[in-house]
């Protein structure tokens, strides 16, 4: 090597160690570092402990949090934030959602609103409605997804992108790229001459070998993990074919998702030791235990029955009879999805919460309707702590982000919500959220005196 060579090399070395320097500064406007700011807090729910503090102080430098708690002291010259009059937590996480999807339930189920999304929007296109969405997501206090495919080729990689380069204000991504599914993917009847569009939506495989390509080609296109759509109707993915999909994503340290109904499909992707199951709305006492033993997540998507009625029955104007009726059939469904959610609780699974959300709600943003989980968990029974703790350090520990996310501690980054009333009284006060902060940036404060 020449000397002009090495001194290049040298100078490229110190141009990119300058620019990394430089990037969390440069990331979203952050205030720059030596700025202390100060958040008084009225009650803390840090995430980890299992009841409130009283009176706690948060420290926050950049991004990060340096101090927190009842004995620490506001250094002068800090900017103090005061929600003395409110309930302070961690970030809420959404293990579960599809940004770049919005249904309208007017049109009908998901069949025909993912062929009309699928061939009438562009993957650029989807990408702005996910920053919408995002957006939507953030300022009602979720301030982490795991986007779960869904996404056209690879737009939620770009969301995720765009989103950390300060392109566009969002939620941290945690995104899966297509899911592999079986034949078909998760759409319902299509001509043999329209096929081609499934493969915009979903890596389709049969064999090991296939599974084994789709989860090399999913991280070469940047996912952050594997989403599998284990059963749809009478199309399965083997066990065989799942047990390649985990090692291939264990071995270099990724996480698998797996959507999963009912005895066989959820008994194949326990058995695969994927990390999380996804929906399971019927599932057997055996699979939870395996669950349980195994460490597998259970992400309950389910929502109140107001959450269904407005989504597909609301937009329909219909009679006062056809209302109950829906409201009837509706709870029937929901008894089931309640019970086992106690079940899964009871059998030690551990919950990271989930709102498989990609439906318009009237008068609700993307993020509020997310939010109608929580209230659905709490009709099975879990206590308010537990479903805060689902959104938020299992969820995290889901997102293989519990060093950085989940709960308010020295160290973590500083992703902090705050409401007004009490959601240890009422869990749905976590769908007012009236304060949010991303990574010591401000998003939102209405509880500014
Ligand atoms: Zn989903």
């Amino acid at each position: 090597m020449n000397m002009k060579r090495v001194i290049i090399s040298a100078l490229v070395v110190l141009l990119i160690l300058a620019t990394l320097a430089a990037a969390p500064a440069r990331q979203a406007g952050r205030s720059p570092a030596g700025h202390v700011v100060a958040i008084r807090c009225g009650r803390l729910i840090d995430g980890k402990s299992d009841a409130p503090i009283t009176n706690a102080v948060i420290l926050i430098e950049g991004e990060r949090i340096t101090a927190i708690g009842a004995s620490v002291l506001i250094p002068p010259g800090a900017e103090v934030i005061d929600l003395s009059n409110a309930t302070v937590l961690p970030g809420l996480i959404d293990c579960h959602t599809h940004l770049l999807q919005n249904y309208d339930g007017a049109l009908g189920n998901d069949d025909p609103n993912m062929i009309l999304t699928v061939t009438q929007m562009s993957t650029a296109k989807r990408a702005l409605l996910g920053a919408a969405m995002g957006r939507e997501d953030l300022e009602a206090g979720i301030t982490a997804v795991r986007d779960l495919g869904n996404s056209g080729y690879n737009g939620d990689v770009a969301l995720r992108d765009a989103i950390y380069e300060g392109w566009v204000v969002g939620p941290r991504i945690v995104a899966s790229t297509r899911a592999l599914a079986a034949a078909g993917g998760q759409f319902g009847e299509v001509s043999a001459a329209t096929q081609k569009i499934i493969e915009q939506e979903y890596a389709v495989i049969s064999g090991t070998e296939e599974a084994r390509r789709a989860v090399r080609q999913a991280f070469y296109d940047g996912a952050d993990l594997i989403k599998v759509i284990v059963n749809t109707g009478p199309r399965v993915v083997s066990l065989e074919e799942m047990k390649v999909i985990v090692e291939e994503a264990h071995r270099v340290n990724r996480k698998v998702a797996a959507h999963a109904i009912g005895d066989q499909a959820t008994r194949i992707a326990a058995e695969a030791g994927v990390d999380s199951i996804e929906h399971a709305y019927t599932v057997p006492d055996d699979v939870l235990k395996m669950m349980a033993e195994k460490k597998i997540f259970l992400v309950p998507t389910d929502g109140p029955v107001e959450t269904y009625l407005d989504i597909f029955v609301t937009a329909k104007h219909p009679s006062p009879e056809e209302l109950e009726q829906a409201r009837a059939n509706i709870g029937r469904f929901l008894k089931g999805s309640r019970d086992r959610l106690a079940r899964a609780v009871k059998a030690g699974v551990r919950i990271a919460a989930g709102s498989d959300m990609y439906y318009q709600l009237p008068g609700k943003t993307r993020g509020q309707a997310s939010l109608t989980m929580l209230r659905a968990y709490a009709e099975s029974g879990m206590t308010p702590m537990q479903i805060i703790q689902a959104a938020t350090l299992n969820a995290a520990e889901l997102l293989g982000a519990q060093k950085r996310l989940g709960s308010l501690e020295t160290g973590k980054v500083a992703d902090i919500i705050a409401v007004v009333d009490d959601p240890l009284k009422d869990i749905a006060a976590l769908e007012h959220v009236q304060f949010v902060m991303k990574g010591g940036k401000l998003i939102k404060n209405e509880l500014r005196k």
